[in-house]
């Protein structure tokens, strides 16, 4: 027998029919690129995301035309995001740290026809226009500029241009499995490749991040995703807080430690999401100007692995507590985060923080396992470690124009990630398995030596690679980065890990950089590191 309930599908635009009817007085503020702090809500983004909507509409584009973007996290990307989508086109996202050739590539791959861009991206808009092929309109998001039309002849300005459309205009309807928006994931090798969300996959990782203890945006939160909009669409947040009716505090392009605290404290921000480092220069400038971030009461961290040092120091000086999550570009990105359970609660406290530290539990719609080399399941008893496999409705079943290099085993999805599961599916992420230390037949863990190295006072950031050795095939090298003003020397950082960890496990060797490599999302190039200290330990 069928059920007979009412089938509606599952279409992003019945988010924002949702946050105008029901919260569309609620705030959201936004750092503009050129400057100043506005304010809106999201009954203003709704009807500029309808008014986009029309006057896109209305250029000829064709079914799921793609519609690129290169912005900071501003109400205006926002309204594209609802815009594009909801009218049945894709939004392109794309990362501006990516190099100019991957980024021309990208815009091709996708055959991208609208390319909306903020001031800081001139530059790179007029590269694009001038490279990508099947590119058709220049659309800059802000009122007329006379000096931004002067570089890029034809352009349309965002704010002429919604007015060309109708407020009144109507969400179309169609199939929930339609695409809705695209992000390319920033490859060390190789180019990069695209994940083609779905209408339906989005809501249902809205939904799931909306769950209590998976990241919970309330209505009376201020959210601060210092995520970019282009990096796995903000993690959702965008979608998850129109859900909930959350405010949202959008940072712009003002990512250093004094912008966000000042931000922070002007908004009332509740809950902030994003990478570590972000974190690390704002605890940094917290702490130099006094502010307690009296406001924030949580912050969702993940992108790479959080030290624990970190979810210390924000819970020990700050009050706020972090929830630790995990996930990926291939995972919408959603795929664990780590709230404690019931029983948990009569551990002593100490146990407690310590059950905080790793990536978590999967929400209800993620799946996750770990297997051996063989591809048999390993048990979930918080020691067997293997490659981490995941399946879910949000998860990604083929690349995007690469439909026939299937990329599944058995309908699970390779992560590149190698961890550990407990009973109750508490995944820790030990590695990427490129990056796992296998020295003598065993594996050490660089993100547990991190972990440790980054709690060192005189280091201001720290990563650890595998290095040939004669003996022993691999050993651990630390490539530190010293604290503002500190000299620490190699023997100190190295006596750190005693007790900490097995005495085999401890770095052979340190090496002192200015600054670490990082990719377009803000991770350590590991590979450069290696192709730069490789041989380090090899006799000359
Ligand atoms: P991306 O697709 O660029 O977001 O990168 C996804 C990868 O980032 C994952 O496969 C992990 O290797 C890493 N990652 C994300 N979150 C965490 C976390 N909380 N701890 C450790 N690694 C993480």
């Amino acid at each position: 027998m069928l059920g007979q309930m009412m089938h509606k599908p599952l279409l992003i635009s019945s988010l924002i029919d949702h946050a105008e009817r029901y919260h569309g007085d609620t705030t959201i503020y936004s750092v503009e690129t050129t400057g100043g702090l506005e304010e809106t809500n999201w009954g203003q983004v709704a009807v500029n995301s309808r008014k986009l909507a029309s006057a896109l509409s209305k250029l000829g584009l064709g079914n799921f035309a793609r519609c690129g973007t290169l912005a900071w996290n501003n109400r205006r990307h926002l309204e594209i995001y609802y815009g594009v989508s909801g009218a049945g086109f894709v939004c392109h996202t794309i990362n501006p740290r990516l190099f100019p050739e991957q980024l021309v590539y990208i815009a091709n791959h996708a055959e991208d026809r609208v390319l909306f861009f903020d001031k800081t991206f001139v530059p790179l808009a007029k590269l694009v226009m001038a490279q990508a092929e099947g590119m058709q309109h220049l659309i800059y998001m802000g009122p007329r500029d006379e000096d931004v039309a002067a570089q890029l002849p034809g352009v349309l300005f965002y704010d002429e241009f919604i007015e060309t459309g109708d407020a009144d205009y109507e969400w179309p309807t169609f199939d929930e499995n339609s695409a809705s928006s695209l992000c390319y994931t920033s490859g060390t090798t190789g180019h990069p490749k695209g994940v083609l969300y779905s209408h339906r996959s989005t809501v249902l990782h809205a939904f799931a991040s909306n769950t209590l203890d998976c990241v919970g945006y309330a209505a009376a939160d201020v959210v601060m995703p210092v995520v970019p909009m282009f990096h796995v669409n903000a993690w959702g947040s965008p979608y998850g807080c129109a859900m909930s009716g959350a405010r949202l505090a959008l940072p712009g392009p003002g990512l250093d430690g004094e912008s966000l605290v000042k931000l922070i404290d002007k908004c009332g921000v509740t809950l902030a999401m994003g990478v570590p480092t972000i974190w690390l220069g704002l605890l940094g400038y917290a702490k130099k100007s006094g502010s307690k971030l009296a406001s924030l009461n949580r912050t969702v961290i993940g992108g790479a692995a959080c030290p624990p040092s970190m979810i210390d120091t924000f819970r020990e000086e700050f009050g706020v507590e972090t929830i630790h999550a995990w996930g990926m570009t291939e995972m919408s990105p959603l795929g664990s985060s780590n709230r404690p359970l019931a029983k948990h609660g009569s551990l002593p406290v100490e146990q407690q923080h310590k059950l905080r530290e790793n990536q978590g539990r999967p929400p209800f719609g993620v799946d996750l396992k770990i297997v051996d080399d063989e591809g048999n399941e390993l048990p979930m008893d918080g020691t067997a470690q293997g490659d981490l496999l995941v399946q879910g409705h949000w998860v990604l079943d083929s690349y995007f124009r690469m439909e026939d290099e299937g990329v599944l085993h058995d309908g699970w999805f390779d992560t590149g990630d190698v961890g550990t599961l407990d009973p109750n599916g508490y995944l820790t992420i030990k590695d990427r398995s490129k990056d796992i230390i296998k020295s003598g037949g065993e594996w050490i863990s660089s993100v547990e030596l991190e972990n440790i190295a980054v709690a060192h006072p005189k280091l201001a950031n720290a990563a650890v690679i595998g290095v040939a050795h004669p003996k022993w095939d691999e050993r651990p090298l630390l490539v530190a980065v010293k604290a503002e003003g500190a000299e620490p020397s190699e023997e100190e950082l190295l006596a750190f890990f005693d007790g900490k960890i097995a005495k085999w496990q401890v770095p052979d060797k340190v090496v002192f950089v200015e600054a670490l490599p990082l990719n377009a999302t803000g991770k350590v190039l590991k590979r450069k590191l290696r192709e730069e200290f490789g041989e380090i330990l090899m006799p000359a």
